[in-house]
């Protein structure tokens, strides 16, 4: 049982505050991801969980103790960095039993351990090998199995992705995500890169500046943004935004008129919508959509990408791959009440 409690954590320099008011209950087993630009607080988070950086308020709890003034070696977690951080003069063998040398866990043990880690990440033929005769995610994965060999509490994964090309990131993720099913150990994983954290996570924490923006499951978070940078943050392409009025249930912006909108709303707002949703017309004006001619149309292969400009701004919408158009031609998509997400203009929270 390895719950984590961060309760209204800060972290400050002086003036700078790196995170504000952290206050998450994470339950044992749970995959949390810490999702967010640079810069925004994960990575000072997660060294706080592990004990890397002290917190300057709050409470920090592992399995229910108070851990901040615990050394990271007492706090039970396993860390798995972007750099993978292997020892480059042992072997493959070494480096994953290493844990539990410097824990002085029986060795008679170790052999069975190590062997049931490196199985799990598919590493036994590579053991007597050294970290620098391996690819970037063969040494990603030792450092997985140097984390899994312990069998810790709680596993804290830094981008840990990142270093490698696009084919070997979604191999890796699928590996990370097989395992940590096998595993059901609590884990608190670092990214910015919103396909993994909607893919690997129970639940994401989206952050901005220090600040947590929304904590929910990836559809939540991509049904229900909380606001307009969770909205523009999660999606690909990001969820178009449009600037405009309301009144009487019509949103008017250039090129753009919804109609059957909340009545209740008047005034500028924010109005967004997913590419995916909208539906192109068979070439007639769109009662209630957008009437604006091609910008720009780009081919995806399972889809044709139209952007158009709404108040300068670009808009996309998603087509089908056999759509025929050129740029400036007219073109009009229906945008249904329904697939619509309204903002304050202002403050940028959702309003329904
Ligand atoms: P990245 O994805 O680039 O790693 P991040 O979201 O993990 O970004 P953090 O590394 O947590 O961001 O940093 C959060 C903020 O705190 C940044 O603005 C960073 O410059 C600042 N920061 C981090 N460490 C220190 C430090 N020791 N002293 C002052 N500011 C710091």
């Amino acid at each position: 049982m390895a719950e984590v409690q961060l309760r209204h954590i800060d972290k400050r320099w002086g003036d700078f505050i790196g995170v504000k008011d952290f206050d998450l209950t994470i339950p044992d087993k749970e995959f949390l991801v810490l999702l967010g630009p640079s810069g925004c607080g994960k990575t000072t988070t997660m060294r706080m969980i592990a004990g890397l950086e002290e917190a300057t308020s709050g409470e920090i709890l592992i399995d229910g103790k108070v851990v901040n003034d615990l050394e990271p070696k007492d706090r039970d977690v396993a860390m798995v960095f972007q750099s993978y951080a292997l020892y480059p003069n042992m072997s493959v063998y070494e480096n994953i039993r290493f844990p539990l040398k410097v824990r002085n866990i029986d060795p008679a043990t170790h052999d069975e351990k190590v062997m049931r880690a490196a199985e799990m990440v598919e590493l036994t033929n590579f053991l007597h090998r050294r970290p620098a005769d391996l690819s970037g995610g063969q040494r990603q994965r030792v450092a997985l199995a140097r984390a899994i060999v312990r069998e810790p509490n709680v596993f804290l994964m830094d981008e840990p992705l990142s270093n490698l090309d696009a084919k070997l990131r979604v191999s890796t993720r699928a590996q990370i995500k097989n395992l940590s099913h096998e595993l059901q150990i609590t884990t608190i994983y670092v990214t910015h890169d919103q396909i993994e954290a909607m893919t690997l996570a129970d639940r994401v924490v989206v952050m901005s500046a220090g600040n947590v923006q929304q904590v929910g499951t990836p559809t939540e978070i991509y049904n229900y943004p909380a606001n307009t940078f969770v909205a523009s943050f999660i999606g690909s392409p990001a969820m178009n935004l449009m600037k405009g009025t309301i009144e009487g249930g019509v949103f008017t912006a250039e090129n753009v008129t919804i109609t059957g909108l909340d009545k209740r709303l008047s005034g500028n707002i924010t109005l967004g919508f997913r590419a995916e949703d909208a539906v192109v017309t068979d070439g007639s004006e769109a009662a209630s959509g957008i009437n604006a001619k091609v910008f720009s149309i780009e081919l995806l292969g399972d889809a044709t990408m139209i952007t158009v400009k709404v108040n300068d701004e670009l808009v996309a919408i998603k087509a089908d791959k056999e759509y025929v158009t050129d740029i400036g031609q007219p073109f009009s998509a229906t945008i249904s009440a329904g697939i619509c997400h309204l903002f304050d203009a202002e403050t940028g929270e959702r309003l329904s």
